[in-house]
């Protein structure tokens, strides 16, 4: 069976990053046999300025039918300051494909990389797991009195039973599939329900509800101002974190500090059993767009989770798209402690001298 990768290099240095992944999962396709097939879309800043289409008509109908993962690049672009094609495309596809559950491995991969004193890729190694499809991003609320000195803002938070439910339930069999590297298992909700008493009620109630089908997984409860805390303090403490979309949303970008910057922090949103769609944290960063300097480890650690995420759609092609994305982990890893380094990680190289050290090591690895 193919499986059909749908390419959204976006904007900035979103093309940038993604031809530099893509040559690689072309690369891996031709040697290990994975049926991959790409389908490039053209969605992004110069088409919705061209012809006001951000996401065209029958897409998402598309996407849910042919494709199995989606790789995308970053959106954004100086000449559209509100955003609107990235709102249209991003929040499209998150909503429209229903992709509740996003994810960012937070592991540090060199001493050097860590911000901290004495916490390196020991100490620094979870995944931090988003509800990616309510809480206060439903774009519910409403203004009055706009523009007055009276005026009024409000931005509804929306909690359902059966959203925080599958990212609990999704977050606690990850956490009991895939145990940290020192064998830990441990899930640790955060919310806030002593000061936000509905939402957060609900987060800990169902919380407290699930954790008793896992009993093999260590279930704590720390309110996210005390994660925060610990996440500087102790890293070590973390494995699977789950949180709400706001409080994942800043968690992730302080795990992204943490394991060494933008340059390097991968992420997923997916629907577990569906489709899922893989970007590179980072944004289309306007100011080193089309300098050839943008650092493209982002976009391979994005096409191992991508892979590794097909690889949960067919059993026949898994050890071989498994054995392309620990390759993959294996170059990343070898880039940081021994290639060359863009200039956001310290160094002097540019994009494709980074991509040509990480093809060859996986090229190297894969004919061992
Ligand atoms: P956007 O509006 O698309 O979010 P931004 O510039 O506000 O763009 P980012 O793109 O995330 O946000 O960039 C933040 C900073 O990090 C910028 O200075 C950018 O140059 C740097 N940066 C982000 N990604 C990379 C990368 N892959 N390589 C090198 N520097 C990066």
């Amino acid at each position: 069976m193919a499986l059909k990768i749908a390419v959204v290099p976006g904007d900035g240095i979103g093309p940038e990053v993604l031809a530099e992944g893509c040559a690689l999962l072309r690369d891996l396709d031709r040697t290990l046999d994975l049926g991959l097939v790409f389908d490039e879309k053209d969605w992004g800043a110069e088409r919705w300025l061209k012809d006001k289409v951000g996401m065209p008509k029958g897409a998402l109908e598309q996407l849910e039918r042919e494709v199995a993962a989606v790789y995308f690049g970053a959106l954004g672009d100086p000449r559209i300051p509100d955003m609107a094609h990235g709102r249209e495309i991003l929040l499209g596809m998150r909503q429209g494909l229903d992709l509740y559950a996003n994810f960012r491995p937070c592991k540090c991969l060199h001493e050097s990389l860590s911000p901290l004193k004495g916490k390196g890729p020991r100490e620094i190694d979870m995944l931090v797991f988003r509800e990616n499809t309510e809480d206060l991003y439903v774009a519910l609320g409403g203004t009055f009195k706009q523009g007055t000195v009276d005026e009024v803002a409000q931005d509804i938070s929306i909690n359902t039973r059966k959203g925080v439910e599958r990212i609990l339930r999704h977050g606690f069999d990850t956490a009991r599939a895939r145990p940290r590297h020192d064998g830990m298992k441990k899930l640790t909700m955060t919310d806030k329900h002593n000061a936000v008493r509905f939402g957060g009620g609900l987060w800990k109630r169902t919380f407290d509800l699930v954790k008793g089908d896992y009993p093999d997984v260590v279930a704590e409860h720390l309110y996210v101002d005390v994660l925060a805390m610990e996440m500087v303090r102790k890293p070590e403490r973390f494995h699977v974190v789950v949180a709400n979309n706001l409080f994942g949303d800043i968690l992730t970008d302080l795990g992204a500090a943490l394991m060494g910057g933008l340059g390097l922090a991968a992420s997923g949103n997916i629907h577990p059993g569906k489709i899922g769609m893989f970007e590179p944290v980072h944004g289309s960063a306007p100011d080193i767009a089309g300098k050839g300097v943008a650092n493209p480890l982002a976009a391979f650690w994005t096409a191992s989770l991508l892979l590794d995420f097909l690889a949960t759609k067919d059993a026949t092609l898994a050890p071989r798209l498994l054995r392309a994305a620990r390759a993959v982990d294996a170059a990343v890893s070898a880039c940081v402690a021994a290639g060359p380094r863009t200039p956001d990680l310290g160094g002097s190289a540019r994009t494709k001298d980074v991509g040509d050290f990480v093809r060859a090591h996986v090229g190297s690895t894969l004919a061992a």
